[in-house]
């Protein structure tokens, strides 16, 4: 019954020539008990049925409400209507599904993304949620189509682990151990033993330590996973799980990280301009109305399509750290005391100074190399002036950070002693110091946050909206 079923999308790219079509989906609006708007979630276009007079009867016409899901057997032919060159004339309509009006939460009408945030399970039936999970999807398959053109391979890596070494202090607990009452040592501490893995475990914050392993067998791999942080930051930009895409190359410096890392950006943003590009549409429309709210100084100087298209076309911005805090330290910005947190080499930028460098001064992404050593992971690789560390982040303009990055301390010796130095336990990280005893190569990688990468090509602003089922702070419903 079901596959004789025709895509609205696929229809609509046709000609109307009186063929007969069966076309499934859920009812937007139905005008004078005639005119039915039906979508089946394959575009926010929706395909006008329209209803002969007496066709139906009293009762059934009632049913027909929004949400209710339809099944339509009828002729497609050319629509008076504007913006749409086809509509069906319906030969038969089955109500799949009843949506009773007095109890479906969202109407047709312009509803707040706070209010369909409390509705994430209907959602995806409004056609901004239509559009923005549409491009997520594209994105995902983008990244996937990118890496396998370059022969990576794909790693999936655990989303168990016993390393705790990356996030301490950030990390969920994985445990079957009783809460009321775990088993305890001697000295009252909770006995892990006796936990399922015989030993303390969390959920991952990041596969990258695994990553490595694999890089330096394939040479180039990549993650594509859930990753989960119980960071306390309630902000627009942070998810406690959140997806990340994790590349890492063998036989790769830091400037092969940087070049990649672009490429990639590009890449991806490229393919959903080329396949999403009535959603990018949609939204960037949706934007210029939300933004005329706004005063002047608030509003995006460019609109969302042709920042997309500025980014497709042009180099980011690279500079290091210290030219970095240098611009800041020389910025208006600055002088006029407008900054809330401290500006001095050694500091670990604020979102503030990151969204100055990026929206005020270079109008462009940025990316920040060479970073102070102690703000920055152990495993990265010490630079020749012993202070700073090769590492990378992407800034992009309304995000922030959207990648972090760095070539990998490959020497034994110096890893060692920076973990020593930073307390990270060397017993427990035996296996990962293994690729620094057999074989060891000079690697790079990155983590790229989807979710952030998702709010970039969309135009979104907080971040709950651009995954199915936020889990924040205090919230994981559905
Ligand atoms: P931030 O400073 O924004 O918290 P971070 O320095 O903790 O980021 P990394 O540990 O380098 O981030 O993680 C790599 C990438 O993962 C980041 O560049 C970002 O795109 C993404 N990311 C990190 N934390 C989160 C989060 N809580 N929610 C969503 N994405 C995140
Ligand atoms: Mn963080």
């Amino acid at each position: 019954m079901f596959n004789k079923r025709v895509k609205i999308k696929e229809l609509l790219a046709t000609e109307p020539t009186g063929q007969e079509v069966t076309v499934m989906g859920w009812v937007r609006t139905f005008r004078n008990n005639q005119f039915i708007a039906l979508n089946d979630g394959s575009t926010n276009n929706n395909l006008q049925i329209v209803v002969e007079l007496g066709m139906l009867d009293e009762a059934t016409l009632k049913r027909i409400t929004t949400s209710a899901s339809l099944k339509v057997t009828g002729e497609c032919i050319p629509s008076l209507g504007k913006g749409q060159k086809m509509e069906i004339k319906a030969k038969s309509i089955e109500i799949l599904g009843d949506s009773d009006p007095e109890q479906y939460p969202i109407q047709p009408k312009k509803h707040s993304l706070e209010f369909l945030r409390e509705k994430a399970h209907l959602r995806f039936r409004t056609n901004t949620f239509a559009a923005v999970f549409r491009i997520r999807h594209t994105l995902a398959f983008a990244i996937h189509k990118f890496f396998h053109e370059k022969g990576f391979v794909y790693m999936h890596t655990p989303v168990i682990t016993a390393s705790d070494a990356e996030g301490a202090g950030e990390m969920f607990r994985v445990t079957t151990l009783p809460m009321d009452n775990p088993p305890r040592n001697e000295d009252g501490t909770i006995d892990f033993k006796e936990d399922f893995f015989g030993r303390s475990t969390n959920l991952t914050v990041s596969g990258q330590l695994e990553g490595e392993l694999a890089a330096t067998a394939f040479s180039e791999i990549y993650t594509f996973g859930p990753t989960f942080r119980a960071e306390n930051s309630n902000t627009a930009r942070h998810l406690a799980e959140f997806w990340m895409i994790e590349p890492e190359m063998a036989f790769c410096d830091i400037e092969d990280n940087m070049n990649l890392a672009e490429e990639f950006i590009r890449y991806v943003i490229k393919y959903a301009l080329e396949h999403n590009r009535e959603d990018i549409e949609f939204l960037a429309q949706r934007l210029a109305e939300e933004e005329k709210s706004l005063p002047q100084d608030k509003r995006s100087e460019l609109g969302l399509l042709e920042k997309l298209d500025f980014v497709v076309n042009n180099n980011f911005e690279r500079i290091t750290y210290t030219e970095a805090i240098d611009i800041l330290l020389q910025s208006p910005a600055y002088k006029k005391k407008k900054f809330q947190y401290e500006v001095k080499w050694g500091i670990d930028m604020q979102s503030e100074h990151e969204r100055y460098l990026v929206e005020k001064h270079f109008k462009k992404p940025v990316i920040v190399t060479n970073y102070p050593k102690d703000i920055k992971s152990f495993y990265m690789r010490l630079n020749e002036d012993g202070k700073t560390v090769a590492a990378m982040d992407i800034l992009a303009p309304g995000i922030g950070e959207i990648v972090g990055g760095s070539q990998r301390e490959e020497r034994y010796d110096v890893l060692v002693e920076k973990m020593n130095a930073m307390g990270i336990p060397t017993e427990e990280l035996w296996w990962y110091l293994d690729t620094r005893r057999f074989g060891t190569v000079p690697h790079a990688g990155f983590g790229l946050g989807f979710e952030r990468l998702v709010l970039f090509v969309t135009g979104m602003t907080n971040i709950r909206d651009v995954i199915a089922f936020p889990r924040t702070p205090k919230s994981a419903e559905f």
